[in-house]
């Protein structure tokens, strides 16, 4: 056993990829340069604007090109929340005459589930919320049944950002086109990760956001099917041929094309890699002990992803004595992590309170080791047997576990 002061001085261990990724060095060299000397406005027409406007253009190009797109259908937003309010408004607005029912799954990001209740809350639209499979997918049959003629929107995302889930987007997608209801994607932990393609799976609207894939925070994309029947959310000066006003934030904008590219170069190699360190980890830790076990189904899950439950333990307790430890997860969804909220998307696959509250969620990135995710696992499971045996969470009584490194 080491000591705690050791402990500060061990590199830390980051296993919270779902929350956020690193900004890759490629991406802030590429940004760089868009932060400092080309400066402009990309509504300027003099040379300064107009260089930043040939980058926006450019990262606009690269973006639709690794989603399958065409330019014209990608605005670019701040991130995942806004392109999803702005989805569900969008086609909201522009359709509420046509209808006021929108089909969602239960286990959707807060940022589909609060815009869907606001508008049903505030605007007389009626949400039906289609419950998953216990193994966290959400069937076909059971959109297909929620389907009414008055359904304008069905949004269900790519994975699922707490157990990683992959849903069947495709077969969703042809089903809204074939009923002609129009299909959000909140494909924000999907894109960079997994191979997407617009066309192949029947999307409509598609969310996507930067810092998910080793790219800057705060810039995101919305693609939007061109000649669908959609309104923009954000008025003002007209930027994104009228669907996103505010100027654009072009640093952002060429980070995020950069870190796209970059993810889709090494797509297959990175997550080889990270299936086979997930699986090391699932297996190490629910064989030491056999009370710990995995949350969604096994393999349709998103490669970095292993949402594990505890047993007796709280989610929050093992996360805080985690990091004690130097071992950075989370309980879920970043938003709700802090929260003493059961997840609903655990409840939603039909754990109680307590179960719900169980869930730790170890999500590994590009940069991880096999070393590191050893350790990981030993701190895990020594810190999950101290705290079931003492049955409250109690950090400092922890004792370090020696990392290998
Ligand atoms: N949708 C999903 C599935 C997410 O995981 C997140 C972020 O965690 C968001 C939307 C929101 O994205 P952003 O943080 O860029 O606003």
């Amino acid at each position: 056993m080491v000591t705690l002061q050791e402990v500060q001085f061990m590199p830390p261990i980051y296993l919270d990829h779902a929350a956020t990724t690193p900004l890759d060095r490629r991406v802030r060299e590429a940004m760089e340069p868009y932060l400092t000397d080309v400066f402009g406005n990309p509504s300027s027409i003099h040379r300064q604007g107009q260089q930043a406007r040939m980058a926006v253009d450019g990262s606009r190009e690269t973006v639709a090109w690794m989603l399958g797109a065409a330019a014209t259908e990608i605005v670019f937003t701040g991130g995942g929340t806004e392109a999803d309010n702005a989805a569900i408004y969008g086609v909201a607005w522009a359709n509420r005459d046509r209808g006021r029912h929108i089909v969602t799954s239960a286990i959707e990001h807060e940022a589909v589930l609060e815009a869907s209740a606001y508008l049903e809350s505030q605007h007389d639209f009626e949400v039906s919320r289609v419950m998953p499979g216990s193994e966290g997918i959400v069937s076909v049959a059971d959109i297909e049944a929620a389907l009414r003629p008055d359904t304008v929107l069905v949004s269900v995302m790519y994975a699922n950002n707490e157990i990683g889930t992959i849903q069947p987007v495709g077969d969703i997608g042809l089903l809204c086109r074939s009923r002609g209801v129009l299909f959000h994607v909140d494909a924000v932990q999907a894109v960079g990760t997994i191979p997407v393609d617009v066309g192949r799976d029947t999307i409509d609207l598609l969310s996507l956001s930067a810092h998910k894939f080793y790219g800057p925070k705060g810039v995101g994309a919305l693609y939007v099917r061109s000649g669908i029947h959609w309104w923009p959310s954000q008025l003002g000066g007209g930027q994104e041929r009228r669907r996103r006003s505010g100027t654009e934030n072009v640093a952002g904008i060429v980070g995020m094309a950069k870190a796209l590219s970059l993810a889709c170069e090494s797509m297959d190699e990175t997550s080889t890699r990270i299936v086979e360190l997930r699986n090391h980890l699932i297996e190490a830790a629910c064989s030491a002990v056999p009370e710990i076990g995995l949350n969604g189904d096994p393999d349709r899950r998103l490669p970095g992803n292993a949402n594990l439950r505890f047993p007796g333990v709280q989610g929050e307790s093992m996360v805080t004595a985690l990091d004690t430890l130097g071992i950075m997860v989370s309980t879920g969804s970043a938003c709700a992590s802090g929260s003493v909220e059961p997840s609903h998307v655990l409840r939603a696959l039909g754990d109680s309170n307590a179960e719900a509250r169980s869930a730790v969620r170890v999500t590994i990135g590009r940069q991880n080791t096999r070393e590191e995710v050893d350790s990981a696992v030993r701190s895990i499971v020594e810190v999950y047997r101290r705290l079931r045996d003492s049955g409250v969470a109690r950090p400092g009584m922890l004792q370090p576990v020696a990392a290998s490194r």
